[in-house]
């Protein structure tokens, strides 16, 4: 059966299949070595690949040409997206990994001229990294418009204090963009704006990298703990407009939660594909392999079944976004958000049981991604805050506040 979706893709399937072989070809063969020696280790080969994915003319598919990328639109760049997710490393090597992603959205949307060839030049062609920093460990995040970073302005700068974590990719970021409470008097959703904040700023610090189940990554796969202690930056540094931080943020995960969805189910397809190849070759008994189990057949179909559902519900809303923006979908992003990171559980679950010690170690990607991925269900939205905004608006279809004002 195929994996694919027989619904036409807007992009050209050659360019689909060149891109699969260079992360079949190049890509793949370097998890080893992530693997077993680290980022580190990795980064000289990777970044070799990235300039052989330039010259290719495959750099950055999600961004405008002007920009140096590809151009897709958001639909064909999900088709993308699930081939690249097949690999630890596929959005890397194609130069559209988070947060750098969202940060050059951000900045085509709002910066002005300086800050694009400040910010987003460096950025765009991959010789800088960037991270975003919203979350604080003294509030939940969950609630976005609860923070206490402060941001002032004095002689033309804003000097900005705060406390935030979960800064991914912190560690070695050319710079930062912070979200911090510029107007305290303003609504809720008002009162925060984003400012970018080169990260050899005084007073930008990094406190530690956090142990992620068990790792402290460095560079690029790492999460930081930050401060931030009477950083100055001119007044041209604001990102938008002066309290429009939590609208910007809106903006830049709706479109993100299509990148990440669908490199959910690129990593869904290569366990669902490692998984096949361990129950067609790991014998029980001699000429009994595991695939004549009726519990892992059942694990198989069940598997097909939701990678190929999830798959579509991504492209509809895709599409949805493509052709109506980001606010006319948000319903079907909440969905996809915890519904894909679900599926992406589920399906690395059972191929790591499939592998049984072997799915444990880091001889396959599954562990890792097992590591990794587990935060697919917090990140972005925790899975119990997108089912309640969704449910919430569905009772409101059903006229529930109309009901409440009128004493029901
Ligand atoms: C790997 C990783 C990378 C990240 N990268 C970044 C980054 O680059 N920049 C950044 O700013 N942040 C980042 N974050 C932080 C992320 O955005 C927050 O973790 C997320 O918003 C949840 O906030 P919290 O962790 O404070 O959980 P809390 O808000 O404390 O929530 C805890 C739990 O409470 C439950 N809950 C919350 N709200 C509700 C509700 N309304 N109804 C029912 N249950 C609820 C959920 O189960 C949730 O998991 C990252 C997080 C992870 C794990």
């Amino acid at each position: 059966m195929s994996a694919m979706s027989a619904r036409p893709s807007p992009c050209d399937p050659a360019l689909l299949s060149r891109i699969r072989r260079i992360v079949d070809e190049r890509v793949i063969p370097l998890e080893a070595r992530l693997l077993a020696e680290g980022w580190g280790a990795t980064l000289p080969s990777l970044v070799e690949v990235r300039a052989e994915v330039k010259a290719a003319g495959l750099w950055a598919p999600f961004l405008p040409l002007e920009h140096g990328g590809m151009g897709l639109s958001l639909r064909a760049y999900a088709d993308v997206s699930e081939v690249l997710g097949r690999s630890l490393v596929g959005h890397y090597a194609f130069h559209c990994q988070a947060p750098d992603v969202g940060n050059m959205e951000l900045l085509i949307a709002h910066g002005t001229d300086a800050q694009k060839a400040q910010f987003l030049g460096p950025l765009a062609r991959g010789d800088v990294r960037s991270c975003f920093a919203m979350t604080e460990p003294e509030h939940a995040g969950s609630n976005p418009v609860w923070m206490d970073t402060r941001a002032r302005l004095e002689d033309g700068h804003w000097i900005i204090d705060g406390h935030k974590w979960f800064t991914t990719g912190a560690d070695g970021a050319a710079f930062c963009i912070v979200m911090a409470v510029t107007e305290p008097e303003g609504p809720p959703h008002g009162r925060a704006s984003q400012i970018l904040v080169p990260t050899d700023t005084p007073g930008f610090r990094i406190v530690r990298n956090l142990k992620v189940m068990g790792e402290a990554g460095t560079d690029h796969p790492s999460h930081s703990e930050v401060t931030f202690e009477d950083v100055r930056v001119p007044e041209s540094a604001l990102l938008g407009p002066r309290g429009a931080g939590f609208l910007l943020a809106q903006e830049r995960l709706a479109p993100g939660r299509i990148h990440h969805c669908m490199r959910w189910i690129g990593i869904c397809e290569r366990a669902f594909d490692l998984m096949c190849r361990r129950a067609i070759t790991r014998e029980l008994a001699p000429g009994k392999p595991l695939a004549t189990q009726q519990q892992i057949q059942f694990w198989v179909a069940e598997s097909r079944a939701e990678i190929h559902a999830a798959r579509l519900l991504v492209l509809d809303c895709a599409e949805r976004i493509d052709a109506l923006g980001a606010h006319a979908a948000r319903d079907h992003v909440s969905l996809i958000k915890f519904h894909v990171a679900g599926v992406l559980q589920q399906v690395l679950d059972r191929a790591i049981q499939v592998h049984g010690a072997l799915g444990m170690t880091d001889d396959t990607p599954l562990a890792y991604w097992y590591r990794h991925e587990r935060a697919a269900r917090i990140y972005d939205g925790p899975d119990e805050v997108h089912k309640a905004s969704l449910a919430k608006r569905i009772f409101t279809s059903y006229g529930l506040h109309a009901r409440k004002g009128a004493g029901a």
